[in-house]
């Protein structure tokens, strides 16, 4: 059997359009042997997962912490095979939760003033209740509202990193998420990390600095990192011995991602699931 693993996925837990369990679904169509529900801030989506799943593939739960740097830098951070349980991790994401919502409102007033014709509850709409809140809502939202044809559209006129429209959201820095998902029992491997084109991305000497507190790995393949900076980051992961991973970061159709469009090695799979001891893969 060919090993497929795909170790970066959302669902409409979060900003994915497929249910946890179509994800599941559409997973093993594409024949994808280990998969990481990797939702915002959220694990809601696990038990949904875990229903749809049959003996041809091994879940992962895991979750993408939001996190911001002192200088207000947007990070990402994969926490995978955490105690959903903790305490401390889930308050975390709890909170970001929320103040994503409030953040939510301080965009759409940004959007209003300008003369855009879009209201929090068209936002709301776009959202299954109890999911993580993002842009990708709003963007729907002003799909729904025949502003822009598409999520892309959205992102490039009004919503991207650089946009006056742009609000960062509180949450922890990434030192703090480090920690939170390491109590856990989890593996931290840090998201996307050099993908410029997203916007402004941390610099190596910040990178090391996140290895001094324990940063497990760095995600590489991933379609947002072109050539350079994949080489760049692999010297990184050679440098400190750290575990390097690649993923989809599917998200239904909200995006052109395919699953397994970047995968994971199985040596760096099994140091993974060897670190982590708050919880286990299931099944496969
Ligand atoms: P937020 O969590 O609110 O900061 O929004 C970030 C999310 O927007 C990420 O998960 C991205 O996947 C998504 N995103 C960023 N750019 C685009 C784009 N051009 N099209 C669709 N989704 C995007
Ligand atoms: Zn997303
Ligand atoms: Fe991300
Ligand atoms: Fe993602």
């Amino acid at each position: 059997m060919t090993i497929k693993i795909d170790l970066h996925t959302h669902s409409n837990e979060s900003d994915g359009t497929d249910r946890p369990g179509e994800l599941v679904e559409a997973a093993i169509k594409a024949g994808i042997t280990h998969l990481a529900l990797t939702d915002h801030d959220s694990v809601a989506g696990w038990s949904d997962a875990i229903a749809h799943q049959d003996t041809s593939i091994t879940l992962l739960l895991g979750a993408e912490v939001s996190c911001q740097t002192k200088e207000a830098l947007s990070v990402h951070m994969l926490g995978l095979l955490f105690d959903p349980e903790n305490a401390a991790l889930r308050h975390a994401m709890d909170q970001t939760r929320s103040n994503r919502v409030t953040r939510m409102e301080r965009i759409v007033g940004r959007l209003q003033e300008a003369g855009m014709e879009i209201t929090i509850e068209d936002v709301y709409a776009q959202l299954r209740e109890g999911a993580t809140l993002g842009r990708p809502h709003l963007a729907d939202a002003m799909v729904k509202r025949g502003i822009v044809k598409d999520r892309s559209e959205a992102f490039d006129k009004f919503l991207h990193n650089r946009s006056k429209y742009y609000i960062p959201d509180a949450s922890p820095t990434p030192e703090e998420s480090i920690r939170l998902i390491k109590d856990a029992g989890g593996v931290a491997i840090i998201a996307h990390p050099f993908a410029s084109l997203r916007g402004r991305i941390i610099s190596p000497e910040y990178l090391e600095s996140l290895v001094e507190v324990g940063l497990d790995g760095i995600e590489i393949d991933h379609r947002d990192h072109n050539e350079g900076e994949r080489e760049a980051l692999r010297e990184l992961t050679r440098r400190f011995g750290l575990i390097f991973s690649g993923g989809s970061d599917y998200h239904g159709t909200g995006k052109e991602n395919r699953l397994a469009e970047n995968t994971t090695d199985i040596a760096q799979f099994e140091r993974i699931v060897a670190r982590a001891t708050g919880f286990s893969p299931v099944g496969g």
